[in-house]
């Protein structure tokens, strides 16, 4: 199947042709339609749209203030909104609060990493294992195996690691509830190049096991390079999107996103 860049002009529901779904056959496992969200009186998404297929990892870039980190949080519950339906794998999840989106199947990790900086990074891990406390133990060394510094620190406080790897923690702790999708608010936010691509081969094996992922990234090249699938966000609106391999090649993304 051919596939070419759309370039979106109205907030439209996403095209059929969206990578693996090849004949509309496979089921988004989450989708954004229409979504309008805001602060106060102002608007910041004007009708977003967006499909994540299954075990696909879904790259959202653009530019600061763009509406990234305002849509991820819309589809996660914790930014309320005005207009639009959120879909995950088929059931509406609209009206539910973030704490059933989680039991639901969706986990987010949050900008900025957010761990809990007293607590152990085993007790961050086991906080992660709130909506599902069978097996427990077993996800927890799973995490271990993913990210063995982890284990190494795991009676030390959260607060206390690098950068790095508290973003590895907020990863793991996400995981632990075993979502089906994640949610990934730009990993590698002030990480160094070399943490930079350790966090981003790890979303790799994520994606290889077969988990879904939607990561927004101001580092557009990095996320582009790794995804199946991009999406570019302007001004609160979807305005391009395609198989990420094309984008990193088109030249509207090379020019404002990819400084060539
Ligand atoms: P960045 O990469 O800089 O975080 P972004 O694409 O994620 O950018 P958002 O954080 O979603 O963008 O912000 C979109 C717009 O909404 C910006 O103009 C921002 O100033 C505004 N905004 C974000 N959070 C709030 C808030 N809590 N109250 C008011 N305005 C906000």
């Amino acid at each position: 199947m051919e596939v070419t860049l759309s370039k979106r002009t109205t907030p439209t529901p996403a095209p059929v042709q969206h990578g693996l779904g090849a004949a509309g056959t496979v089921e988004p496992v989450l989708e954004v339609c229409s979504l309008v969200a805001g602060y106060g009186r102002i608007d910041v998404l004007h009708g977003a749209n967006l499909r994540l297929l299954p075990g696909q990892l879904v790259a959202l870039v653009g530019a600061n203030g763009a509406g990234k980190t305002t849509l991820l949080r819309a589809i996660s519950g914790l930014q309320g909104i005005r207009a639009g339906t959120v879909r995950l794998h088929g059931r509406d999840v609209t009206a539910l609060d973030p704490d059933a989106r989680v039991r639901a199947g969706m986990a987010q990790v949050l900008e900025g990493r957010q761990v809990f900086g007293p607590l152990s990074v085993q007790d961050n891990l086991l906080l992660g294992a709130y909506t599902k406390r069978d097996g427990v133990q077993e996800r927890m060394e799973r995490m271990y195996t993913l990210f063995p510094v982890l284990k190494e620190k795991r009676e030390l406080a959260a607060g206390g690691l690098s950068g790095g790897q508290q973003q590895m923690l907020a990863i793991a702790r996400a995981l632990m509830c075993e979502p089906r999708v994640l949610l990934l608010d730009e990993p590698s936010m002030g990480l160094a190049p070399l943490l930079v691509r350790e966090i981003f081969h790890v979303v790799q094996q994520l994606r290889a096991e077969g988990l879904s992922i939607l990561m927004v990234e101001q580092n557009a090249r990095a996320a582009l390079s790794i995804a199946d699938w991009g999406y570019v966000l302007e001004t609160g609106n979807v305005t391009l999107e395609g198989p990420a391999q094309e984008l990193l090649r088109d030249e509207r993304v090379q020019a404002a996103y990819l400084g060539l």
